[in-house]
């Protein structure tokens, strides 16, 4: 069925989106050990969570595994931007892989606070999602003294040792307002909570909730470009559909776009999640343009410009660069 809408559509494309800095060098590590070294590298896990990048770089020779067993020994394997844990590295060594680190800087943050208070006799409450490659690189750093709150649910039964030798750490992709709701209700429990140093939850992701939040409150759909295991994609998801967006949708690609979403929306509205290439978002602008919705207007709440250097083995002055 046709759109009803006529003359007033138009599309809201959040600003910041797509890529963070932790991505854009974690993509650009596989890339260089592939010129460097020669295909194959391998690489473990998904660099990224995105399947675009993935089978972009594979073509190039990058072949992904699980784990470091399955590597011959002797190759090159890249870590993925959401970090290992020190068994992962351990096990690597024990195969003589030559490991490069593409664990984001802002993980890696994390993990050393996991280590610093797991010195100091404190317990870690680590929120994040049960199974995410990033929380079992976190929990891997303080095993004994880390216990994962999955949701806000799990606060009520959790049990402690020491209510009064306690902090909270989080993976870096969760939604801020659930987290901090979460935070409220330890808090509640556990009064002499401490706090981490600084925020975990990483700048990237905050400012694309902040972005994506100004956009619903004018958009009666949303579109979050992304891959269905990209946490901080998905997130975008939740906090349009919490911020007045009537419907938002997840899609890898533009041709997931279904006519029955756009019938009766005047303003829709776009983003990508931390590890999504621009290209995927244009070609969702271009099929929405198709749809009749070509008046585009960016919705800019922060400016980024941070960058990462590449992990060590691969800057220039590495051992053996050309
Ligand atoms: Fe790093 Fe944040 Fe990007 Fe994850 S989303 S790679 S923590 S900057």
């Amino acid at each position: 069925k046709d759109n009803p809408v006529t003359g007033v559509k138009r599309v809201l494309l959040a600003a910041p989106r797509g890529y963070c800095a932790g991505v854009d060098r974690a993509v650009i590590a596989v890339e260089k050990a592939l010129e460097r070294f020669g295909a194959p590298v391998y690489v473990r896990k998904q660099i990224v969570h995105n399947i675009h990048v993935v089978s972009t770089l594979e073509k190039k020779g990058a072949i992904f595994v699980d784990e470091v067993g399955e590597v011959p020994e002797g190759s090159h394997i890249v870590f993925s931007a959401h970090g290992v844990s020190p068994k992962v590295v351990a096990d690597a060594a024990d195969r003589s892989l030559e490991a490069i680190d593409a664990t984001c800087p802002l993980v890696t943050k994390v993990h050393r606070e996991a280590v610093r208070f797991a010195r100091d006799d404190f317990e870690i409450l680590l929120i994040g999602h049960e199974g995410h490659e990033e929380v079992e690189g976190t929990m891997g750093h303080a095993p004994e003294r880390t216990t994962l709150i999955n949701s806000p649910a799990d606060v009520a039964s959790l049990q402690v040792k020491d209510p009064d030798n306690l902090v909270w750490l989080s993976q870096t992709t969760l939604s801020v307002d659930e987290t901090m709701e979460t935070v409220r209700m330890l808090r509640e429990r556990f009064p002499n909570l401490h706090n981490p140093p600084s925020d975990d939850i990483c700048y990237a992701t905050q400012n694309r909730q902040v972005a994506i939040k100004k956009v619903a409150e004018e958009a009666e759909l949303v579109i979050v470009v992304g891959s269905a295991n990209s946490s901080n994609t998905v997130r975008l998801v939740d906090v349009a559909l919490e911020n007045g967006a009537t419907a938002a949708y997840r899609v890898d690609y533009a041709n997931e776009i279904q006519q029955a979403w756009l019938d009766g929306v005047a303003t829709v509205g776009v983003t990508s999640g931390a590890s999504v290439p621009e290209v995927l978002v244009q070609e969702v602008l271009d099929d929405l343009a198709d749809a009749g919705y070509g008046d585009v207007r960016q919705v800019v709440t922060a400016e980024e410009d941070l960058m990462f250097s590449l992990p060590k083995e691969l800057r220039k002055d590495a051992a053996g660069a050309p």
